[in-house]
């Protein structure tokens, strides 16, 4: 959806515009798919049997990881987004290596019963719609067999008989994105808000989107308008010139905001003026910060972020404790999946009085503390200083006296942890896409915590971890969660427990 990538404290893929491509490390089902020049030796020196614009009829047979068709022609996988299963396309050659074939397509002779018409007019144009055109329940379908697929291929002790529940889904799969991250620029005179299209730097506006929630897509049009009346200049990355890149705001369940803008340049002309101008029209606003972030990059975050004015931090209510967010503190883009996501991680640990639990990969604390009143003591770990801080700032205004979070990695810390004497009896772990390292996993087997929960968003690393614990641990439920309506994008909680 947004241009967002991993250089801030962010789960999730990156959200680059090249979405197809820029799925994380572990994450293909398919080895070398996008590596166009790993082609297979025996392959290397067959005649190419097709020509770029080259078109054929094609029957799709799956969807892939990244939500595009799957076919084959003369032997060769084709990847075809915008296609669905037992539909029969026109497809036109795009792109091709030796191993695989990209196309894109021309006509639907066949369609599916699946075919929806997108919610949103601009799906077929920008990322974060690359199911739209998919029924929601076959949605539902296809994020089940996602982790079907990628413990197929793992294989996991037992796996076959692993307890897979069906996705759960949303009432109304829609505005649910707390946070919108648009790029903005003028272009031949007109400014333009929204979404890369795909596969180009070029923008193309959008007043609405339909995944976005309506405050704080309705306030990122608002700040673009009061920027643009107030002659702020715009990013021109062909020139390197212009300060504003990218508005970002992220909303609370309450309506208030927090907004950053991230310039090209630290000086800011006519700031205080800008300043006063947002606080008045936009009464929700909280806090804005600018983040500096120079010259040309793919990265939407610069690493200096400097508070213009108001908060320090947005408030969000998650299962009845407040938690504070700086601007790059990781929370959930879905506040409803979320909540359903750590009510299934909490029910799932069956935690009592007794228990010493492991927050692994804690963020700002939200798991943890969530948990602390259920336990005698909450540990917790994460890489980066600030959303430690952030933690043990949760913890303290919550009231919470048995909660403490370090800064460090999961494979560090927690085997430091161990070797002091503390034997965790529960544990929950909540990584980003490439999943838990394998000292952490060593780890884990050693220390055996009797209670094991992993939340993930990547059903490939997942997949492979479960073959790691799968020496001493087995697998109660997989519960797959869509977080991300309208993507490919998984998520999904699994309940372990020792052998
Ligand atoms: N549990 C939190 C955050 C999950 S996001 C929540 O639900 O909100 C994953 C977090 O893991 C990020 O904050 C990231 O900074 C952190 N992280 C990444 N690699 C890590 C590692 N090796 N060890 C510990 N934390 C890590």
């Amino acid at each position: 959806m947004s241009a967002e990538k991993n250089n801030t404290y962010q789960k999730g893929p990156n959200r680059s515009r090249n979405t197809a491509r820029g799925q994380g490390q572990g994450n293909s089902h398919r080895p070398n798919r996008y590596s166009k020049n790993q082609g297979n030796r025996s392959n290397r020196n067959q005649p190419v049997e097709v020509k770029i614009g080259q078109k054929f009829p094609l029957t799709i047979k799956r969807l892939g990881i990244n939500g595009e068709g799957i076919g084959y022609f003369k032997r060769k996988i084709v990847f075809i987004p915008g296609a669905l299963p037992g539909e029969v396309v026109t497809a036109k050659v795009t792109d091709f290596t030796d191993k695989y074939i990209e196309a894109k397509v021309v006509t639907i002779r066949e369609e599916s019963q699946d075919r929806v018409t997108p919610e949103d007019p601009a799906a077929d144009l920008v990322g974060g719609f690359e199911l739209a055109h998919l029924s929601y329940p076959a949605q539902l379908a296809f994020k089940k067999d996602l982790i079907v697929q990628a413990l197929e291929k793992f294989q996991p002790k037992g796996f076959d008989h692993y307890q897979i529940n069906d996705t759960i889904g949303m009432d109304v799969p829609y505005h649910y994105r707390n946070k919108a991250s648009l790029p903005i620029r003028k272009i031949k005179g007109e400014v333009k808000l929204g979404l890369y299209k795909r596969g180009t730097h070029d923008i193309v506006d959008l007043p609405t989107i339909a995944t976005q929630d309506e405050t704080s897509m309705a306030i990122v049009r608002q700040v673009g308008q009061i920027l643009s009346d107030a002659s702020v200049s715009f990013y021109n990355e062909a020139k390197n010139t212009g300060l504003v890149k990218t508005i970002i705001v992220r909303a609370n369940q309450e309506g208030q905001a927090q907004l950053v803008l991230v310039t090209n340049v630290e000086e800011f002309p006519g700031r205080l003026a800008v300043i006063d101008a947002l606080t008045e029209k936009i009464p929700a606003l909280t806090g804005i910060f600018q983040n500096i972030n120079f010259g040309k990059t793919s990265l939407i975050w610069g690493d200096e972020t400097i508070k213009l004015w108001g908060d320090d931090y947005l408030h969000e209510e998650i299962l009845g404790l407040n938690f504070a967010f700086s601007p790059r503190a990781f929370l959930q883009l879905n506040h409803e999946q979320m909540t359903k996501t750590y009510e299934i991680a909490i029910k799932a640990l069956d935690l009592n009085k007794e228990d010493t639990l492991v927050d692994a990969y804690s963020g700002v604390g939200t798991l943890g503390l969530s948990m602390a009143f259920l336990v005698k003591e909450v540990r917790g770990m994460e890489v980066i200083p600030e959303a430690v801080a952030d933690a043990r700032l949760n913890a303290e205004e919550n009231g919470i006296e048995n909660a403490f979070y370090e800064v460090g990695t999961a494979e560090k810390v927690f085997p430091k942890w161990a070797k002091e004497g503390f034997a965790p009896t529960a544990v929950v772990v909540d990584p980003p896409r490439p999943g838990l390292d394998d000292a952490f996993k060593r780890a884990l087997l050693k220390t055996k915590p009797k209670k094991l929960v992993y939340i993930s968003c990547n059903p490939s690393t997942l997949a492979r971890d479960l073959a790691d614990l799968d020496a001493a641990y087995q697998v109660d439920f997989i519960q797959p969660i869509d977080m991300f309506p309208q993507t490919p994008r998984w998520e999904g909680v699994v309940k372990l427990s020792l052998k």
